[in-house]
């Protein structure tokens, strides 16, 4: 099975391709790869078969967020098997291809070629592709758009204001493509004070909402900044895959995107 959308790669032929969802926004930090793996493991356990790209060539962080660091991915007939991790999720990242800390200095056409490469692995037997793009709206993104056009596109964002304006340029680029914009997920939204219980809002809130709806797209849900989210995604265990509250908003959101 191959992602590519025009059929003609023979190992395509009777199998039919994974959905293609994009995770996308419009800057950094937003948590958009600690969203796609939560994505990604919230799927699985809803019972899709599901893999993950990291797209972010030059910010590789699936390998630790799903805890596959040190692993290559061999290749069979000049296409990767992606990685196993732990949680169920066939993973293909720079970080597998690259050397540990090494600086990946690419110019645009070699990042893209690798973009290539990683989706036209053998994600045999996966239903649904996950795709961490960079953040922005780049080379890579433009490679995604034209050569595997996602079947749609999950953007996440901050609440503050300028992160939704970054966000909003983001679904601007997806519209432009004509691929659907599925929703928007508000990440760090909410602060719970581990030691007092007290909730704040150091980003203000609602704004992701108002955001989607002035663009009529739909509102995922929010995920809370909460330091068990940074704890166990940095030690490789994705929160979804955990029984928590976590792990319950993250579910709310998978289910949000198969509806
Ligand atoms: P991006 O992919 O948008 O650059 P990341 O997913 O890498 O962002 O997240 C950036 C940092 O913020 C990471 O250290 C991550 O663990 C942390 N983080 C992301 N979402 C949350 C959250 N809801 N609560 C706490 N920490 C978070």
């Amino acid at each position: 099975m191959t992602a590519e959308r025009d059929g003609s790669n023979p190992a395509a032929e009777g199998a039919s391709p994974p959905r293609i969802i994009a995770v996308g926004s419009g800057k950094g930090g937003v948590g958009k790869s600690t969203v796609s793996t939560n994505l990604a493991v919230a799927l699985i356990k809803a019972g899709y078969k599901v893999g993950l790209v990291d797209a972010d060539i030059y910010g590789p962080s699936q390998s630790r967020l799903l805890g596959t660091e040190g692993k290559r991915p061999v290749a069979r007939d000049k296409r990767l098997i992606p990685v196993e991790s732990e949680w169920d999720v066939p993973v293909l990242s720079m970080a597998h291809l690259a050397e540990p800390g090494q600086a990946i200095a690419w110019r645009g056409p070699m990042a893209s070629n690798a973009l290539v490469q990683m989706l036209e692995g053998d994600w045999t037997g996966v239903d649904v592709l996950v795709v961490d793009l960079p953040p922005g709206t780049g080379d890579i993104q433009l490679t995604m758009l034209q050569r595997f056009k996602p079947d749609g596109a999950v953007i996440v964002s901050t609440p503050q204001d300028l992160a939704l304006l970054d966000a909003t340029r983001a679904m601007g680029l997806f519209d432009k493509a004509g691929v659907p914009v599925i929703g928007l997920v508000e990440n760090m939204a909410g602060y719970v004070c581990p030691h007092c219980g007290e909730t704040s809002d150091p980003f203000g809130i609602g704004g992701a909402q108002s955001a989607a709806d002035e663009r009529d797209c739909r509102f995922l849900g929010r995920i809370p900044l909460d330091i068990t989210i940074r704890r166990d995604s940095d030690a490789g265990i994705p929160p979804a895959a955990g029984q928590g509250p976590q792990a319950q908003a993250f579910a709310a959101i998978a289910a949000g995107v198969t509806e």
